[in-house]
C-alpha cells in the first residue's frame, strides 16, 4: 500500500524533528496533501494507526488538509482550480495548461509535548508548535530509533 510508506517517511521525519525540539511526545501532525496526489486520506489515517504505536507519534492526532489543484493557462494567463479530470482554461477553453498546485504533499506542523524540566515557571502547558519541511531524508536521531 502507497500510503503505508509515505506514513513511514512521515513518521520518520516527525519522530526526528520532534526528536531535535526535545520532546517527548508528538501531539498533533498537520499534513498538506494535493488532490492530484491519489492519496487518501483515509489510508494515511489508516497507516498513521497501524504505524504510530511505539513511537513519538502515538497517540497524536492526524489532521490532513486537502490542497486544491490549480493551474494556470498559458494562452490567457487565467488562474483557475480544477478537478483531476479537466484540464481546460475555462475562460479560452485551451488545453495548453500548467500545473500551479495539487500535486505536492508536506508536513505543515507538528505540535510536540515537552518535557517537564523547569516546572517551576509553572505557566507553560508544555505543548509547542514546531514547523517542519517537507518529507525529508531521516536525519539520525540518538537513542529513539529502532
Ligand atoms: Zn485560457
Amino acid at each position: 500500500m502507497h500510503e503505508m510508506s509515505l506514513m513511514q517517511g512521515i513518521l520518520d521525519s516527525v519522530e526526528n524533528a520532534a526528536c531535535e525540539a526535545g520532546a517527548i511526545a508528538v501531539s498533533e501532525v498537520r499534513l498538506s496533501i494535493g488532490q492530484m496526489t491519489e492519496i487518501v486520506p483515509d489510508a494515511m489515517d489508516f497507516a498513521f494507526e497501524a504505524l504510530s504505536p511505539g513511537t513519538l507519534c502515538e497517540g497524536a492526532q492526524l489532521k490532513v488538509t486537502m490542497i486544491a489543484i490549480r493551474s494556470k493557462c498559458n494562452v490567457c494567463d487565467h488562474e483557475f482550480e480544477h478537478d483531476r479530470y479537466h484540464w481546460g482554461c475555462p475562460k479560452c477553453d485551451s488545453l495548453a495548461t500548467e500545473l500551479l498546485a495539487g500535486r505536492e504533499m508536506y508536513i505543515e506542523s507538528i505540535e510536540v509535548e515537552m518535557s517537564d524540566e523547569e516546572p517551576q515557571s509553572g505557566q507553560t502547558d508544555g505543548r509547542d508548535a514546531i514547523v517542519v519541511n517537507a518529507v525529508t531524508e531521516p536525519l539520525s536521531c540518538a537513542g529513539e530509533r529502532a
